[in-house]
């Protein structure tokens, strides 16, 4: 049973004469890491929010596990879908420190689960040392792992990613493939990264999808897709 399952769906923002995502089929299988390549403004941001619930498909249905969680006459918010979002900008809170950015998405619990939880994540993520400090007193890798932290924190089945390491320098944006992929598979998390970067999607990614238009060109294997014509 795939973990997402998106079929025939279509997405036009209003305004705009060409739909953002036309007649999209995409299968996303559990624990897979899939990446999401294509030109800007081929509908790859529209994708991962109609995954999240952040938008509501115009036509066709999205699954999570099996379960319809959006079509014609259903759709389940995103607080409900067990789904975590990392964006580009970290969209983190300036006058939070690292462990209350943390503590800001995991809800209702008790205050001791909840002291349990922010360490278990910290740690998952090697922030320990830093869990006092405010955004601007970290690196730009200490800021992403604190979003991808925080997005962790409810326990997501599915973690999608927009580009989560476009503002990083070279030399940390490769240090953080590797994290990224070591901590997904140690978690057995279903991703989807969005990038423009055919490297990075090859060195993370179990399957590469190709984005045109609205449209999915190709899934496959990054070796495969590498040697598309
Ligand atoms: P990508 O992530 O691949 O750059 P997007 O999904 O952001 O592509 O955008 C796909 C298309 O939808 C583009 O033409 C973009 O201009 C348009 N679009 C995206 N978001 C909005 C919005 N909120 N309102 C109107 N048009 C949008
Ligand atoms: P210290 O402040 O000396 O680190 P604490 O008892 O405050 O000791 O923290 C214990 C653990 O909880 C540490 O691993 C710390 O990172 C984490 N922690 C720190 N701040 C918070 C917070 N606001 N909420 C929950 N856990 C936190």
């Amino acid at each position: 049973q795939p973990a997402i399952q998106l079929s025939g769906v279509w997405k036009r923002y209003p305004g705009n004469e060409e739909p953002a995502v036309r007649d999209l089929d995409l299968t996303v299988y559990r624990g897979e890491i899939l990446a999401l390549l294509g030109p800007s403004g081929c509908g790859k941001t529209t994708t991962l929010r109609l995954i999240a619930g952040f938008e509501r498909p115009d036509a066709g249905t999205v699954a999570l596990n099996g379960e319809v969680v959006a079509s014609e006459d259903r759709f389940v918010p995103p607080e409900r879908r067990g789904v975590g979002m990392v964006f580009q900008d970290y969209a983190l809170f300036p006058h939070l420190t690292v462990a209350e950015n943390i503590a800001f998405g995991l809800g209702r619990l008790t205050r001791s689960a909840r002291r349990e939880r922010i360490r278990d994540l910290l740690r998952l993520t090697g922030l320990e040392d830093v869990h006092d400090r405010y955004p601007h007193q970290l690196s730009g890798g200490q800021q992403q792992r604190v979003a991808i932290a925080r997005a962790l924190g409810p326990n997501p089945q599915v973690l999608l990613l927009d580009e989560p390491f476009s503002n990083l320098d070279t030399e940390l944006r490769l240090q953080m493939r590797v994290e990224l992929r070591r901590l997904l598979e140690q978690l057995g998390i279903t991703a989807v990264l969005v990038t423009h970067d055919q490297q990075e999607a090859m060195a993370i990614a179990d399957r590469m999808a190709v984005m045109l238009a609205g449209h999915i060109e190709q899934v496959d294997t990054p070796e495969k897709v590498y040697h598309y014509p």
